[in-house]
């Protein structure tokens, strides 16, 4: 008998047997159904099957048997399908999320089989048993957590005639390369690290790579900042800056290079701590940036007491900015906000020119996405940074 087993719902017999097909081609034993109810009781009564679920269904919709999913406490990886726009599907995620439920992917239709083939092998993935303490500190010793970069680029002035934005660093987001488990995702380990006990291992390796990225660098002639990302349980570490600072001593490298991303509801989950720690670390010389803003719900009488130097907008805002002129007015003013507080505003995850050229015009500072470039091995961040800085980091 198959280790993984799905049971998929699509009002579509057609798209049912073929999703069902190409899941047996991945070795997970699978069923289709067409009726919402018996998919419900098939999954109440199945402790180990993740299921796919297609959106726009007749009689009960998607949205509605994740509700029921998330009544019966399910716990195990969802794929949601359908023929709506991506808008639709990050909303299905989003609400998925609210409710508790793990999304593992989403897969517009007609999904192709190359697409359903990576879907299910993340899912396999996913639906392993999750590290333990023991895997994640041999994966640090063995080098197996990797910082790929990607740019942050300043598009307000001054800037020269003709040139769109000048690159000043990257942000470093870790990869986990397993030899077990394939290439691990953030998303997919970092909130397993508190639970297995390895978060302060795991913020102290990650602070050593970014370490050795500054000194490799340095030896290259790449005069980059660089961001790293902490946890909401290293904002509640007032040991964090002395820790950090000792490991930068003797490193060689300007740590007043290193920018440290602190999402929004880590900084606001204990904000007095949050306070101490992130006051210590501005006071050693490190950058703070407020990542994800806008996701949250921030006092922003906290939000002012606290040290950072810089905000990042949540991509999700910026996802939608061109298109909701509601989204739009709301970016527009976190950007004002931002300034107003004396604060430099970056705009993530900046898919196209349209989205960049309406950021410059409300006098964005920084922006990020895979409009300038994808996150980068560090190989190929080097590259990029030696055919881009001081000149042109637009593609045309
Ligand atoms: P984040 O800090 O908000 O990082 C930005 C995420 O947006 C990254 O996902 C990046 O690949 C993605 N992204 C960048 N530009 C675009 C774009 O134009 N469009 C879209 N759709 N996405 C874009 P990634 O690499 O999967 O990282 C996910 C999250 O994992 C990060 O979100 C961060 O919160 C966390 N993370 C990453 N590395 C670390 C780390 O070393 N330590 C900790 N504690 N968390 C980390
Ligand atoms: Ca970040
Ligand atoms: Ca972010």
């Amino acid at each position: 008998m198959s280790q993984h087993s799905i049971f998929i719902l699509d009002d579509e017999p057609e798209i049912g047997d073929y999703v069902s097909t190409v899941a047996r081609m991945n070795d997970f034993e699978s069923r289709y159904f067409s009726d919402p109810d018996e998919f419900l009781s098939a999954v109440a009564t199945s402790p180990t099957a993740c299921v796919a679920i297609d959106l726009q269904m007749p009689v009960l919709d998607g949205i509605e048997v994740l509700r029921r999913l998330a009544e019966q406490h399910f716990r195990r990886p969802i794929l949601i399908m359908s023929g709506m726009d991506l808008k639709v599907l990050e909303s299905a995620r989003h609400f998925a999320k609210a409710h508790a439920l793990q999304v593992s992917d989403i897969v517009s239709k007609p999904a192709r089989v190359d697409d359903l083939n990576r879907v299910f092998g993340r899912l396999k993935a996913s639906h392993q048993l999750p590290p333990t303490r023991a895997e994640f500190l041999a994966a640090i010793e063995n080098n197996e957590f990797v910082l790929h970069l990607q740019p942050k680029a300043q598009i307000r002035p001054p800037l020269e005639a003709g040139q769109c934005c000048i690159p000043l660093g990257f942000e470093g987001l870790v990869r986990w390369q397993s030899p077990t488990r394939g290439l691990v995702m953030p998303d997919r380990f970092i909130p397993l690290l508190a639970t297995a006990g390895v978060s302060r291992q795991f913020s102290e390796h990650i602070f050593d790579l970014a370490l050795a990225t500054l000194k490799r660098w340095k030896e290259a002639g790449v005069e980059a900042r660089l961001a790293i990302n902490m946890s909401a349980s290293d904002v509640e570490d007032v040991s964090l800056a002395d820790r950090l600072w000792s490991r930068c001593i003797g490193s060689g490298v300007d740590h007043q290079r290193i920018t440290i991303e602190i999402t929004e509801s880590a900084a606001m989950e204990h904000p007095e701590t949050a306070l101490d720690v992130l006051t210590r670390l501005r006071l050693r010389g490190f950058s703070l940036s407020l990542d994800d803003f806008g996701t949250g719900y921030s006092s922003l009488v906290q939000l002012q007491r606290l040290p950072f130097g810089e905000l990042k907008i949540d991509r999700s805002l910026i996802s939608d900015c061109t298109s909701s002129q509601q989204t739009g007015i709301i970016v527009k003013a976190i950007i004002d906000l931002g300034h107003n507080l004396g604060l430099s505003v970056v705009a993530e995850g900046v898919e196209d020119s349209e989205t960049l050229d309406l950021l410059r015009t409300w006098s964005c500072d920084l922006v990020q996405g895979y409009f300038l470039a994808r996150p980068l091995p560090p190989e190929a961040a080097e590259k990029w940074w030696h055919e881009h800085a001081g000149g042109e980091a637009c593609p045309h």
